[in-house]
């Protein structure tokens, strides 16, 4: 069997230096044949679009795409028909048919201190919210006539019966090996919207088919208030693109470091997905040596594990970050005022030992 297929795409800012060090992450865990391209502001500048057709025919063509981070202070502008680093992100998006986005947030244990949340409020906490990405409210119809202004939310079956399985699915993947039962927490607004309506109808028609999977309902004001109240009572949280851009950054916000999060965008079985740090391009402090790359890490590691089927390599590389955590190695992100700091170097020196 060849090796599975990478492409790299570091981005802006900070990006190529994380992307950099998860190559040599990847490098040390397997084969793999990575290609790399421009994409957002880089891409602007060589190309005049944030994507071009080439890049976007590669990555569909990939066994897996990892990104670093696009935009910047460069490429600002107000112009409306001036082009922009993030039309990359939307282009990839719509163009690999990316529906499902996964935020896991597990606080690393030498890090619950960097919570705003009390610790022993924020202990224990490990939860994936998958957040539907291709529907809704961002997608419906949308106008205004003179002061009136509107947005259509739609929702089909058949849009929320398959984001609905892979939130079961993700549950039942969670928990295999552990001593616990999976749990999928459906979060709406049915006492008020018809599209909610609909979701927990079709939510609870598919969750026979996971008899193993607790579900229940919950609607999103409540959902919001519990997060921060007992996040670690939640397992899997699904819900739909505006709730699910809210939430997922709210309980990004749970560890209280931008630095350590990862996500995927998961498209139709068998098609590639993307993965990528939630941090952005950090222009503030690019080219120095001092990104932390453990986000761009555990990005790797969801790659390795939903997009190439290498859930123990994924396993291993999550492992080693929580070791060299534990062992104090900060990068400057992650450190208390007067506590010594390493750099991007450095950590993945680290994290390469621990694996
Ligand atoms: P940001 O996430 O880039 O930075 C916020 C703060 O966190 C900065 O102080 C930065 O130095 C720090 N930071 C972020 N990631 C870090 C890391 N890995 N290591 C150490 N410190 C880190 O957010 P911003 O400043 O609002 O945006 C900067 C640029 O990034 C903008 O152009 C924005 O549009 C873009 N952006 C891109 C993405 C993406 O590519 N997915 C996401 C968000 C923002």
């Amino acid at each position: 069997m060849s090796a599975p297929l990478i492409v790299l795409l570091p981005g802006d800012g900070i990006g190529p230096e994380i992307v950099a060090a998860a190559r040599r992450l990847l490098e040390a865990l397997g084969e793999f044949e990575f290609t790399e391209h421009p994409m957002g502001g880089c891409s602007i500048d060589a190309h005049g679009t944030a994507l071009t057709e080439e890049v976007l025919a590669a990555c569909r063509a990939a066994d897996a795409v990892l990104l670093g981070a696009v935009g910047g202070p460069k490429w600002d502008t107000t112009d409306p028909d001036a082009p922009r680093p993030e039309q990359g992100l939307l282009g990839l998006r719509k163009g690999m048919g990316l529906y499902a986005n996964l935020r896991p947030v597990r606080p690393s244990p030498a890090l619950v201190g960097a919570s705003p949340l009390r610790p022993d409020v924020i202990a224990g906490t490990d939860l994936l919210v998958v957040r539907e990405l291709t529907g809704g409210i961002y997608f419906g119809e949308s106008g205004r006539d003179g002061d009136v202004a509107h947005d259509t939310c739609e929702y089909s079956a058949a849009e929320v019966e398959r984001i609905a399985r892979v939130g079961f699915e993700a549950a039942q993947r969670r928990a295999a090996g552990a001593d616990r039962k999976p749990r999928v927490t459906s979060v709406d607004k049915a006492n008020v919207l018809e599209t909610s309506r609909l979701w927990r109808e079709v939510v609870g028609r598919v969750a026979p088919e996971y008899p193993d999977v607790e579900l229940d309902h919950l609607l999103v004001d409540n959902a919001a208030m519990q997060l921060v109240s007992r996040p670690a009572d939640f397992d899997v949280i699904v819900t739909e693109n505006l709730f699910g851009d809210i939430l997922s950054d709210e309980s990004a916000m749970l560890t209280g470091s931008l630095g350590m999060l990862p996500s995927a965008s998961l498209g139709a079985e068998g098609e590639p997905g993307l993965f990528e740090p939630v941090h952005g391009s950090a222009p503030d402090i690019a080219g120095q040596g001092v990104a932390n790359p453990l986000a761009t890490f555990l990005s790797a590691a969801m790659m390795l594990r939903h997009g190439l089927d290498r859930a123990d390599d994924a396993a291993r590389v999550e492992a080693a970050v929580d070791t060299v955590l534990e062992s104090g190695l900060r990068t400057p992100d992650l450190s208390a005022a007067g506590e010594s700091t390493v750099g991007t170097g450095e950590v993945t020196d680290a994290v390469l030992a621990a694996l």
